[in-house]
């Protein structure tokens, strides 16, 4: 790669940008307060479609299980094995974030923000808080879990009502919508060395120099709970519990996580993933066509973990008791925002700040932590993409071995009317 190639890549801008912006703010500090503005437009930018993204994200997905029964039959088992594994992805982070406290040693003060407990959720007032009084509101309190609640009952009621090609117009509509949203949000990331300026600069102005390096070890942790999980945690489960050597399978797919690491995005990654996958794992056609669409669009655990640790992290350096209760309502609701984050470069702290807004964290932590995010984004990136592969790996030696195209079905029912007659 050529040294023009190398100097056009986003991560080693923003770590030029970095490294200009902590000299600015020691150095600099009147220019510095002088561009300050900056970091407020990128607050707005940030915030300006990120209720409408959710919203058709989220109603795109559900849409495209297409009718009731494959709903019902493929869609809820799906999401309830995603939804598990994102739990356990979400539990390691927060374990290691509660074990190793590296908010602990920062402290950080944002203006007009009174850190106060966060409340934990009874079962009656969880299921209250889902539903908004109006659509309007979540969308203008941006409020992801309703936003979230909402595309999926607006998506099945579609799907119920709608005629086949109704629901499919539908779901092209929803694409379209996301897709104009992720266009706009694209020009943004692409600014983050920017960002990263004029945000570091600032902070480093304000409160010195520690206040970024102390965000090293929130970085040496994520990347521990991504490698328990992807490395330790769910190869271990998957061994045992499906019988197959997931390194023998890494090995053979390996070459979509490095592209994974290196776009950080697992939607450029798909075509990739389902080549290796298809090719080198010798998974079936049909398997590699449902599991990559969905994967990639709803399981997110490398997400989900980055963004818990993330909010763990920043309740502690601003000092929010967040006891057992409250972090459960941060897991549920890390669960319903992964599903509506995109798989491009970026996307993951973007939906996290409609989860500090509906929980009650400052949303300027977010534009500390983006001195940090493109670099954690490479590393979540390939888990999810690895994740992805795993499903896809699980989904083929389940249905495609064990029902043996419905062969080990017909001989079940066979066995069972034998019994019975
Ligand atoms: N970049 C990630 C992906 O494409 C999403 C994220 O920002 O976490 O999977």
């Amino acid at each position: 790669m050529t040294l023009k190639k190398i100097c056009f890549r986003l991560e080693i801008q923003v770590v030029i940008a970095l490294i200009l912006a902590i000299l600015a703010g020691m150095f600099l500090g009147d220019f510095v307060s002088q561009i300050s503005w900056i970091w407020v437009l990128f607050m707005k930018l940030l915030k300006t479609f990120l209720a409408p993204l959710l919203f058709f994200s989220v109603l795109a997905a559900v849409l495209g299980l297409g009718d009731m029964k494959k709903l019902w039959n493929i869609g809820i088992r799906t999401m309830g094995y995603y939804m598990l594994t994102t739990t356990i992805a979400i539990s390691t982070s927060l374990i290691l974030m509660n074990i190793l406290k590296p908010g602990n040693a920062v402290s950080f003060e944002f203006e007009n923000f009174t850190p106060d407990k966060i409340e934990s959720l009874s079962f009656s007032s969880f299921l209250l808080s889902l539903i908004p009084d109006n659509l309007i509101t979540s969308f203008v309190e941006l409020n992801a879990m309703q936003i979230v609640t909402m595309g999926i009952i607006l998506g099945i009621a579609l799907i119920s009502y709608g005629k086949k090609e109704e629901v499919v117009q539908l779901k092209t509509i929803a694409e379209t919508f996301s897709g104009w949203i992720l266009t706009f949000i694209s020009w943004v990331i692409k600014l983050t060395p920017l960002w990263v300026f004029a945000i570091v600069s600032w902070v480093v102005a304000e409160s010195g120099i520690e206040s970024i390096l102390n965000l090293l070890p929130f970085v040496a942790v994520s990347l521990l709970a991504l490698g328990i999980h992807s490395l330790i945690t769910l190869p271990t489960m998957w061994y045992f519990i499906w019988g197959f050597d997931p390194f023998k399978y890494f090995k053979k797919v390996r070459e979509a996580i490095l592209v994974a690491f290196s776009t950080s995005s697992s939607s450029a990654t798909m075509w990739v993933s389902m080549r290796v996958a298809r090719e080198n794992a010798k998974l079936s056609d049909e398997v590699v066509k449902f599991t990559f669409p969905i994967g990639t669009t709803v399981n997110m655990d490398g997400t989900a973990l980055y963004q818990a640790g993330a909010a763990l992290f920043v309740a502690q350096v601003v000092g929010i008791d967040l006891h057992f209760a409250g972090q459960v309502t941060i897991v549920i609701m890390i669960i319903l925002a992964s599903i509506g984050a995109a798989g491009i470069p970026g996307a993951g702290i973007i939906i996290l700040t409609t989860v500090f807004i509906s929980i009650g964290l400052p949303i300027e932590a977010i534009g500390i932590i983006l001195a940090v995010d493109r670099i954690l984004d490479m590393f979540r990136t390939a888990v999810n993409v690895w994740w992805d592969l795993l499903t896809a790996k699980v989904i083929d030696s389940f249905y495609v071995k064990n029902l043996d195209n419905g062969k080990t079905e017909k001989l079940k029912l066979k066995v069972i009317e034998e019994k019975s007659s």
